[in-house]
């Protein structure tokens, strides 16, 4: 097992290719009776925590679910539309478990680990079958056969899909296996309930403390193990294409009691969403990456026709093709529409900064499918994207089968999470993390459709090999929610509430929130900067001190009140985007999602020079920064401290990423 520094990610010995085989052969196991002793609590019932809650109780162990949701199918995975990887070459377009490997090593810009990465494409085949055969409709060729589209950041087509309703077929899936199990009386599932704290005792995660969301009753529940797939933090940015509800609060929560939280400030940007159309908006739409199969993406080419577009004096399809500039071909020949979402997010960006943009504010480019439909028929096309068609118009006015969609990049996912080894289990022990809650195997960018590939991977197949290694090693049931750790968590919990409800002040929560999310959007969002970080970290002491003076939460705190909820999210964003800005700061590179402005190519780089990539694009600096950061708590307003996990590339060479 490989060991570096504090940070143990416990990586199997052996060749790429035979680690995971090489763990399974070797692992601990339970025997069946031993299991039923054995108490599981998994905090999330999205696509990460029910396949995860669904496959432990059918192995036998006894699970306690939560989620804040009124039902585990309103997690936010029922939001994701595009697709889900997996390497089974049905094409036989050149696919292979080491290609989808490597796809999402140079996707995530080489900061990912390896040895997790290869054993999530090993297992993204075996994902495919176990949906297929919970009933989940994917989409089919004409003779019966499971269709396939593309995604970026690969040349093959290796994504499987349900129209435009991906997540929700899936976890329809997930949580007809969970409800059978809960029917079953192997899982007692918890809605609307809330992790407000994790209990650490004698350094292990043994329980939690919440808050139950209608009667306002703060309880505890103790387990020889805790999982956490909790989901992403998007939403610290105020708006994004996330459910309004994602929060980071059990993750920091975690963090606070010990958990390391690793590269926080890897967060992605995606390129096709619907462009912000005013200031008191408080919710983003993707138009899901599925569309750049068909859609064509261009600005004008002078900014003299972007004007005329924004002031309604000329339709985007009047403007001739000479004089349009379809960028991201134009860039990036061999990928062109499929370039991976950081970099097609950029150009986005630079377009819209040099004039060019389209939307009304000035921030928005085409998203054309008239090639499309001429080449291919309306027809084929409403049968593939038919239901974003219809949302689009739905939310824009506009009908996208007669005139371009109008898009731009928006906050849509989150790479940074808790800190796991290759067992997924934090540094504190018996604390593990899954989905889009840990920080995975995305590196600094993730590729599209690779999301809910992870959080079945970490569910279906990868959980439940790995948590007997650590079961084996504890007697079960030794701590109970008696014990003084967990009666000094509720208090403290309590104590939070009441702070909360006795400020009275006059501030809603939502402004706060506005107010945070526009600092870290412009000074730690698609470009980042020495100057503009410092700032910002000056800047949110003084958004903490006036949440905690002047917010106001009306009604009360024994009863059902969304503004409290809110509050208690809110106040964690305020502290979690500190921890975001530290690390942004201490990156002194560009990778992936993480542009810092210092950091980017210029025309007397050699490798520009010869035409390998562009000038401004991301520049790694591999020297320095091939590692993850993985952050302690010393406490809200204080510095957290860095401890670094070097990242070993033993079968793939660090290469300047390029897509041209
Ligand atoms: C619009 C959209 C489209 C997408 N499309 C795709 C796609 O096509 N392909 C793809 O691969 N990915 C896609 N993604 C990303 C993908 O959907 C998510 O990354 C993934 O679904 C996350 O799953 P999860 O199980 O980790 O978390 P979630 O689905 O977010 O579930 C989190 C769970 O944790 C619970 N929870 C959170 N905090 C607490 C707490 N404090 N107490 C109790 N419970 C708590 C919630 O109730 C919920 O049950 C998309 C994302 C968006 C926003």
């Amino acid at each position: 097992m490989a060991s570096n520094g504090s940070l143990n990610s416990a990586i199997p010995e052996g060749p790429l290719p035979e680690k995971w085989t090489n763990y399974k052969n070797k692992a601990k196991l339970i025997n069946p009776s031993n299991k039923r002793k054995f108490s599981v609590i998994v905090v999330g019932s999205g696509l990460a925590g029910g396949s995860a809650a669904a496959t432990l109780s059918e192995l036998g162990y006894q699970v306690k679910c939560f989620c804040y949701q009124d039902s585990p199918r309103r997690a936010h995975s029922i939001a994701a539309q595009g697709g889900i990887n997996a390497a089974k070459n049905y094409q036989n377009d050149g696919d292979s478990v080491w290609r989808l490997f490597y796809d999402t090593i140079k996707g995530g810009d080489f900061r990912s680990r390896e040895a997790n990465v290869h054993r999530l494409a090993e297992v993204s085949s075996n994902i495919i079958d176990q949906c297929v055969a919970q009933g989940v409709p994917f989409a089919r060729e004409y003779g019966g056969l499971l269709a396939n589209r593309s995604f970026g950041g690969a040349q093959v087509s290796r994504t499987f899909y349900a129209a435009g309703q991906t997540g929700q077929q899936l976890l329809i899936g997930c949580y007809q296996a969970l409800e059978k199990e809960i029917q079953k009386g192997g899982v007692e599932m918890y809605k609307r309930t809330e992790m407000m704290d994790l209990v650490v005792v004698d350094d292990e995660a043994k329980g939690i403390v919440v808050r139950d969301l209608i009667t306002g009753e703060v309880t505890s529940h103790a387990a020889d193990v805790v999982i956490l797939a909790t989901g992403g933090y998007g939403n610290v940015f105020y708006l994004s294409t996330n459910a309004m509800g994602c929060n980071v609060m059990a993750a920091f929560r975690a963090h606070k009691r010990g958990a390391y939280f690793a590269n926080p400030c890897y967060t992605q940007i995606h390129p096709t969403c619907i462009p912000v159309s005013g200031d008191y908006q408080s919710k983003l739409t993707l138009m899901s990456e599925s569309l750049r199969n068909d859609g064509r993406i261009w600005v004008p080419k002078s900014k003299e026709t972007a004007e005329q577009i924004r002031k309604g004096e000329l339709a985007a399809y009047d403007v001739p093709e000479e004089d349009r500039d379809y960028y991201l071909e134009r860039k990036y020949p061999s990928f062109g529409n499929l370039a991976p979402r950081d970099i097609s997010s950029r150009s986005a960006k630079e377009v819209c900064d040099e004039g060019r943009g389209v939307a009304a504010t000035g921030l928005g480019v085409f998203l054309d499918f008239r090639d499309a439909i001429d080449r291919l028929g309306e027809d084929t096309i409403r049968s593939r994207y038919g239901n974003l068609f219809q949302m689009y118009e739905k939310i824009s006015g506009d009908n996208p089968y007669k005139e371009p969609m109008k898009i731009y990049p928006a906050v849509h996912y989150t790479m940074g999470g808790l800190w796991v080894d290759y067992n997924l289990m934090s540094n504190l022990k018996g604390l593990h993390v899954l989905g889009e809650a840990n920080f995975s195997d995305h590196g600094a960018n993730r590729l599209g459709a690779s999301a809910l590939m992870q959080g079945l991977a970490d569910g279906y197949f990868v959980i439940p090999t790995t948590l007997p290694n650590y079961l084996a090693g504890v007697k079960p049931g030794t701590v109970t929610t008696d014990a003084p750790e967990f009666k000094a968590a509720e208090a403290d919990a309590k104590e939070r509430i009441d702070k909360l409800m006795n400020i009275k002040g006059t501030k809603p929560v939502d402004l706060f929130h506005r107010e945070l999310g526009l600092l870290v959007w412009d000074e730690c969002g698609m470009a980042r900067s020495k100057e503009g970080l410092e700032a910002a970290l000056a800047r949110i002491p003084a958004i903490r001190k006036d949440f905690w003076e002047n917010v106001r939460i009306p009604g009360k705190a024994d009863s059902l009140n969304m503004e409290l909820e809110k509050a208690g999210r809110v106040a964690d964003f305020i502290d979690f985007a500190e921890l975001m800005c530290h690390d942004a700061l201490d990156r002194e590179e560009s990778c992936g999602g993480h542009f810092r402005i210092e950091h980017q190519f210029t025309p007397d780089d050699e490798a520009v020079k010869s035409g390998f990539t562009n000038d401004g694009e991301a520049k790694r600096r591999d020297d320095e920064y091939c590692y993850v950061s993985a952050w302690e708590s010393n406490g809200p307003g204080k510095k957290p401290t860095l401890h670094k996990e070097e990242l070993e590339f033993e079968s793939v060479e660090l290469s300047v990423r390029s897509y041209k």
